[in-house]
């Protein structure tokens, strides 16, 4: 028999956005265990920012919000990034006494017993009345299909697995893909490897700052998405890239002058729609992400659109889920935001004279 505990609200993920949730939880009077639990199936503290490649430091990150209730952590710039978040993040699971649990991996959520719901997970279940569903999207990298994908003889790897440039010394490598991420990469590998760009539709480049009203707007149109049930956009789909000072000798270089996709893969390369083929060691795909959320099927949450239906961070179809660092909460800021709504959400359910 497999074992059963209770907890008013079990919170799923303790990255930024499961971590922001909690804190108001307690903040909102919630006893830690009985009240709330954070189920984390990450074996430490620091979301998917412990798995962020070692070359990516804090000056190459866009910025890290602080957590609430907490100031802003000030690592150098030369510091890892995949070691200053985590360090941050467990000095705060530590100093708040939040009841993070881990590894605790959730397989899926069920309806019932009543009108609670079931928490599945490889160490037992938890019957709540609530979720704070918060976990992020790295457990899904997204790999389009292309023609040849299956031949090609070379290394085929996804953002999630790369680590740094140095084992590309020598090589030629094509990176896929439109986002930040594809940016910050070319660069570092700029100097050790003959580098390609391709991408699906041209890209938007920015050119000045970009303000808080730019950032509100950028939010907005993902919001309006989810809100029609829509598969949510990246926010920086919506927001354009920027060059950085650390990516203009590789701009100078002519690194990003991109080319749109290729026909198809070969054993050893690609074909370009033009009929050239080109030789390739290796293949980068940084191409994005989806939402982690497979385990929340067993509730129906899904929209014929293909997307999860949201009135701010509530599921439309069953508004005990609350959904953080999905959409238009997917950044540091936005998902600070989404824990303190979801928090309130669920007081309003669980203690409705109280919220
Ligand atoms: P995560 O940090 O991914 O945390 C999710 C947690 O849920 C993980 O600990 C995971 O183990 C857990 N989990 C997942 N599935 C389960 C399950 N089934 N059971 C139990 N636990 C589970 N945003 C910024 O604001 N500034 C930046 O500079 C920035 N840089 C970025 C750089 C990269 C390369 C990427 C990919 C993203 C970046 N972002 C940045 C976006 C930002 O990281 C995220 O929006 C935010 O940190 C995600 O927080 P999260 O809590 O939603 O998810």
């Amino acid at each position: 028999m497999e074992s059963s505990r209770t907890a008013d609200v079990v919170v799923i993920g303790a990255g930024q956005a499961g971590l922001s949730a909690a804190y108001h939880l307690r903040r909102r009077g919630l006893e830690p265990y009985e009240g709330f639990v954070v189920l984390d199936a990450n074996a430490h503290p620091g979301g998917a920012w412990q798995h962020r490649w070692r070359s990516l430091t804090m000056r190459d990150v866009h910025g890290v919000a602080a957590l609430p209730g907490t100031d802003a952590p000030h690592p150098s710039d030369a510091d890892r990034a995949n070691r200053a978040v985590p360090a941050y993040f467990a000095d705060y699971e530590r100093s708040l006494a939040l009841p993070v649990l881990r590894p605790v991996r959730v397989g899926r959520v069920t309806d019932g017993p009543g009108a609670a719901l079931t928490v599945h997970t490889d160490v037992g279940n938890w019957v709540a009345r609530a979720i704070v569903n918060a976990t992020g999207t790295w457990g899904q990298p997204f790999v389009p299909h292309y023609p040849g994908a299956d031949e090609f003889r070379g290394r085929q790897l996804h953002t999630v697995e790369y680590d740094g440039p140095g084992e590309f010394a020598g090589q030629r490598v094509l990176v896929v893909g439109g986002g930040a991420s594809a940016v910050q990469i070319l660069a570092e590998l700029a100097p050790y490897a003959e580098t390609t760009w391709a991408t699906r539709r041209p890209p938007v480049w920015r050119d000045g700052p970009f303000g808080p009203e730019d950032g509100r707007a950028a939010v907005a149109l993902v919001e309006e998405r989810v809100r029609q049930g829509l598969p949510p956009q990246s926010v920086v789909s919506v927001t354009g890239l920027m060059l950085r000072e650390q990516e203009k000798d590789a701009a100078a270089a002519g690194v990003y002058e991109r080319l749109p996709m290729f026909a198809r893969l070969t054993t050893d390369g690609a074909v370009w729609p033009d009929g050239r083929p080109e030789r390739f060691d290796a293949v980068l795909w940084a191409t994005g992400f989806r939402p982690d959320v497979a385990h929340l099927a067993p509730l129906h949450l899904r929209e014929p659109t293909g997307g999860i239906a949201l009135d701010g961070t509530e599921a439309v179809r069953d508004p005990r889920i609350q959904l953080v660092g999905y959409g238009p909460s997917a950044s540091t800021i936005g998902a600070n935001r989404a824990g303190r709504v979801a928090a309130r959400n669920v007081l309003r359910r669980l203690e409705p004279a109280a919220a």
